[in-house]
Formats: C-alpha cells, structure tokens, sequence
C-alpha cells in the first residue's frame, strides 16, 4: 500500500542507509560459476537505483557498473511473446510455482513438456521459441525494445558471456530438446537457445533496468515515453508471475520477507516493482543457495522495512 506521507520520503536517505546496513551482506552467498564467463565480478560489489513514475530517480554505490541481466530478461522475452501469441501461450506453458530449482528437468517429464511457469528455463525456453518463430529479427527486435524501455541505446550483448552460456548450456540444451520431442517447440533448436542465451547475455546496470521495469509499474504504459507495451491486462498477469513465479522456488519466502513482484537473475540482479510508483533494481553477485543475489534480496526487505510501502 503507498500512501502520500511514503511518496514524499526522503528516498536517498534511505537508500544510502540501506547501503550502508547491507555491507556485511555483500561478502556472503556464492557467485555463480555454471557458466564460467559468470564468475569474472567483483562478489563485494553492491548496487542499487530506484526510479519512480513521476522521473525521480535515486542511486547508491555500484549502480551504474554492468553487469549480466541473465534470468531478468525473461521479462523482456514474455512481454515480446504476449504481443505474438496472447492467450495462446497459456496452452504451452503453466503460470504455477515451480517449487523446483529454475534449471529442472524432473518436472517436465511428469507435465508432458509444458513447463510449470514463464520464468523457470524450461518456460523461458518456450517463450523464446514464440518470439523466434513469430518475430522478424528475434534477438535484434528484443535488444531495441530493451533499449528503448531502459532510455539506453548503448545496451548491448556481453559476447563472452553469450559464448559461454552457449557452450557450457548442456542442460538448457537437453530441456529445448526434451519439448521438441513432445512438440512444444517449434523452431529450430538452435535459433530459439541462440535467442535465449542472447537474451540472458545484455548487460545492464541498475539504473536500466530499474527504468525498464517502469511500465510494469503503470499498468503496461512506460511512463516516460507514453509507449503501451502490455495492455493493463497482460501487465496485471505479469506481475502476478513475477509475485508467485518470480524468484525461483524461494517466490514464497521472497514475497513473505519483500512484498513486491521481481525478477532475479543468477547474474546477482533483482529488479522489482510496486505498481503506481516505482520500480527498484539491485545487484550483488553472491547468491543464496536458490540462485537469488543474498544482499539484493535483504536490501529489499530493507526497503519494505524502512518504508513501510509493498503491495499489500
Ligand atoms: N542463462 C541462465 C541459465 O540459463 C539464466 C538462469 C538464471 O538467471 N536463473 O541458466
């Protein structure tokens, strides 16, 4: 709930107080090394933007370093698929907590090859082959929407990290190919895990993607270029994932300690939004044992804490 006496809050207090409160936080957790090209970060690194409707923004520490967006981009990926497929996406893929880490194989052989939600990797693999086989330039469209929503044009690609993703994406492969064999995926294999490690590859800070989080905060509609990228309707269900689907299988815990939709990636980002205000994102690369940055996720419940706003 946001009231008006929150919207006027000294907002970079907070922030840097909660920079401050975070520090020992900064040093715990686990970079992620599945995909090697992940583990060249500084793990002590933390920062934090939160952007708001009205164009306020507010920073604290290393909130204009880049950094891999990884599983963040699966937002960005959906919202291009609602565009192709609408409803029709619902019939290839759940909208249920996985309850399963993001990267299982189990599951999907027990529901036939229709993964339990958008944001695990086997769902995200099925929104990708939505985009690559409806969209005309998959990845080029993706990464100019990504630029436009995020107000940088200087977004781009890590090559290293996509080459890495690529060649050590064993078991992401094996999920694409486990659907193809019950036909949930269209396209080729190839282009639709080209699409996906490209997607998980762009580096951003945390300023872009705080801003490109905005228009999930205002029903659909960026508020700073007037665009609609989601109607209310498909913004509302976004959210709704994000809430119950959006961290993996700690989505409960996150919501019990935060109180926000948002989207982690194994990167170390989390980026989050609390509709008709704001959005947030942080980033710390050491990761609780569900694949969610430690000091980001703590640094939102600081937020929460501190402000007293969430969704509820
Ligand atoms: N690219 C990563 C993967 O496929 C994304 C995972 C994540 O951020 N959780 O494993």
């Amino acid at each position: 709930m946001v009231d008006s006496m929150a919207i006027d809050a000294d907002w970079q207090s907070i922030i840097n107080e909660i920079g401050q409160e975070i520090q020992p936080y900064q040093s715990a957790g686990k970079v992620a090394d599945y995909i090697p090209e992940l583990e060249n970060v500084k793990k002590e690194a933390f920062g934090m933007s939160v952007v708001f409707i009205d164009g306020r923004e507010f920073s604290f520490g290393d909130s204009d370093v880049n950094f891999s967006v990884q599983s963040i981009s699966k937002v960005y990926s959906l919202t291009k698929a609602f565009s192709f497929l609408k409803d029709e996406l619902w019939k290839r893929v759940g909208k249920e907590p996985s309850g399963n880490p993001f990267n299982s194989l189990i599951q999907l052989e027990h529901e036939n090859g229709k993964p339990r939600n958008p944001f695990i990797n086997a769902g995200a693999i099925v929104v990708a082959d939505c985009v690559v086989s409806n969209a005309n330039q998959p990845l080029n469209d993706t990464i100019d929407f990504v630029r436009e929503i995020s107000g940088n044009k200087n977004i781009a690609i890590n090559e290293d990290m996509f080459l890495s993703e690529k060649h050590f994406g064993h078991r992401n492969a094996a999920l694409a190919h486990f659907m193809k064999s019950y036909g949930n995926i269209e396209s080729d294999v190839e282009a639709v895990l080209n699409y996906y490690f490209g997607h998980c590859s762009l580096s951003m800070n945390c300023r872009d993607v705080a801003q490109s989080f905005l228009f999930l905060a205002n029903h659909g509609r960026h508020p700073y270029n007037n665009q609609e990228y989601l109607t209310a309707s498909q913004a509302k269900r976004m959210n709704s994932l994000l809430l119950t689907c959006g961290t993996y299988d700690a989505a409960g815990d996150f919501a019990f300690r935060v109180g926000m939709p948002g989207k982690s990636g194994v990167g170390g980002g989390i980026a989050a939004i609390i509709p008709g205000l704001l959005s947030i994102c942080v980033w710390s690369p050491g990761l609780d044992k569900y694949g969610n940055s430690l000091a980001g996720a703590k640094a939102l419940e600081l937020f929460t804490t501190k402000t007293g706003i969430s969704i509820f």
